[in-house]
């Protein structure tokens, strides 16, 4: 019961443009079970992280003004039944949109009920893992295997112009302690990312 309730997860952004169409609410969950050569998300696997109350996330989901929320990871579907109850709680309270990054198949995550049950409140799935040497630089995504699903009419036309766009766009974001990278970075993003964290000694990595 108490797992149930709580969202392990490694960083929330309230408010990017980076990661789906208009204003989202961006949360990168903790833990993953797959082990991509190039992986830029290795700290949600070993990083740290913390232990959320669903309902306590939701309701600062259901008051802030985003539109929707993007979760990437991170595996999400590692933790398919804490994640749907907090969707379903927020969508009681506000109409939003959502979109999940995951390595998994759509034919994998359908495979299975508490991943479908899961499936059926997404929007948006952007699927398969990150297979470095299918890197082609296509935005919104990290390789070209990765597939852009529409499941619901939701963001089928702003989708099309929003993820048709020929650059990556991301940003780094700087605290004292963190370099988050927010979004799918360019090379020279990337690089200048990777520069910071050499010069810092290590620090956060989110992508
Ligand atoms: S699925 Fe994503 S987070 Fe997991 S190893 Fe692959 S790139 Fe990294």
């Amino acid at each position: 019961m108490y797992e149930k309730s709580v969202l392990r997860i490694s960083h929330i952004e309230e408010s990017t443009d980076l990661l789906g169409p208009y204003n989202r609410f961006v949360i990168w969950t903790h833990g993953c079970c797959f082990d991509c050569e190039g992986c830029l998300a290795t700290n949600t696997k070993v990083g740290s992280y913390q232990e959320t109350n669903i309902f306590e996330l939701a309701d600062t989901i259901a008051r802030s003004t985003c539109e929707g929320i993007t979760v990437s990871g991170g595996e999400p579907f590692l933790q398919a039944t804490a994640l749907l109850k907090m969707i379903r709680t927020v969508k009681a309270r506000k109409d939003i949109g959502v979109i999940v990054y995951s390595g998994f198949t759509i034919e994998e995550i359908k495979f299975s009920k508490e991943k479908s049950d899961l499936l059926n409140e997404i929007d948006v799935l952007i699927d398969g893992k990150y297979i470095k040497e299918l890197d082609d630089g296509r935005a919104y995504v990290g390789s070209s295997n990765q597939v852009i699903h529409y499941l619901t009419s939701r963001y089928r036309i702003v989708g099309e112009e929003y993820y048709s766009q020929k650059k990556r766009r991301a940003e780094i974001k700087l605290t004292p302690s963190q370099a988050v990278l927010i979004g799918v970075p360019s090379k020279n993003v990337l690089k200048a990312w990777q520069d910071i964290k050499e010069k810092s000694g290590g620090m956060k990595n989110d992508f």
